[in-house]
């Protein structure tokens, strides 16, 4: 496995495993059989409902937990978020059954998300969360977090694929020291993405699959992965992308598909912010 290594020297597997939409009562068994394929990071959050499941997984599996790189994610708190936030952290972490996280990411860039970032920034002083990071900021709020405050996030994870690949905003991030994660890196599989003409014949001619392709062009960006799969095979397949290299010619082809523009929602859409502040969840 590749590392990329972040803002405080921590290193970070450049592809691990995400849990979204992972239904609880099978994220077990999923977990289970992506450490069984050789994930070592885990994506997970207190949102999605199935930190306990993750956590039943990492204990069957025996493997030690200094080989493991472990995200989860705080959701929306009110102000004042200092005390909240500190107990959302250690609800998430009773549920997941460890004692430090990895990585713990501001899910949303709403909120009290002063409050919640001195929270953080808390714990990890406290080498309670190794790295701590954002998810969803936008240029403007990710660079007004990293002037007024003291820890740089070491992460921001946004939606990034071969649609919506984000490269002015990943120089911005870089110079900032700030490492892009992708998350819904094969786009869900939205606007034809496993079937794209030109991200399949790249595929054909390296004997690799368009999932295997989209993965391959992210390493090579030095963007971070996260793919979701429920199946073991492709599992397996989403791992196996480091024993060959797209060319400049077949990079820039991919650079073609990037249309700019999001395939999921807008966070600053007033609808949108709207939406995900509308929820709060019981620390
Ligand atoms: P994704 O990884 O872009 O796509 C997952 C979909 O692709 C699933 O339907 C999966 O189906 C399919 N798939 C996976 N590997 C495949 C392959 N090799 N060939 C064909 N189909 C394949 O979507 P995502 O789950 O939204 O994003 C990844 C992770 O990012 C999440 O799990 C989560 O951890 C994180 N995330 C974070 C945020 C945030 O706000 N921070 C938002 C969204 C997601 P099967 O399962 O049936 O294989």
């Amino acid at each position: 496995m590749q590392h990329v290594t972040l803002n405080n020297g921590l290193k970070m597997p450049i592809i691990g495993f995400g849990v979204y939409q992972i239904p609880a009562d099978e994220t077990e068994q999923a977990v289970s059989d992506a450490l069984a394929a050789g994930y070592r990071l885990l994506d997970t959050a207190a949102s999605y409902g199935n930190e306990e499941a993750v956590g039943r997984a990492i204990k069957a599996s025996g493997i030690p937990r200094d080989e493991l790189f472990i995200t989860t994610k705080l959701y929306v708190q009110d102000a004042p978020a200092e005390d909240t936030t500190k107990r959302a952290f250690e609800t998430s972490l009773n549920k997941l059954g460890l004692d430090h996280l990895d990585l713990y990411l501001m899910h949303q860039p709403y909120g009290d998300v002063y409050g919640q970032w001195r929270a953080m920034e808390a714990l990890n002083r406290e080498g309670l969360a190794k790295a701590i990071g954002v998810a969803n900021f936008f240029p403007d709020r990710l660079l007004d977090l990293v002037i007024n405050n003291e820890i740089v996030p070491a992460v921001n994870q946004i939606e990034a694929h071969p649609f919506h690949q984000r490269v002015e905003y990943q120089e911005l991030m870089r110079e900032q020291g700030v490492q892009l994660q992708a998350w819904g890196g094969f786009a869900q599989g939205k606007n034809g993405l496993f079937t794209n003409p030109v991200l399949s014949e790249i595929g054909k001619k390296h004997g690799k699959s368009v999932g295997q392709v989209v993965l391959r062009w992210a390493v090579q960006r030095g963007v971070a992965s996260i793919p979701k799969s429920v199946r073991p095979e492709r599992m397996a397949e989403n791992l196996d992308v480091f024993d060959f290299e797209l060319t400049d010619d077949e990079m820039a082809s991919i650079a073609t598909l990037d249309t700019g523009a999001t395939l999921f929602f807008d966070h600053r859409d007033p609808e949108i912010v709207k939406w995900l502040s509308a929820r709060r969840l019981d620390a």
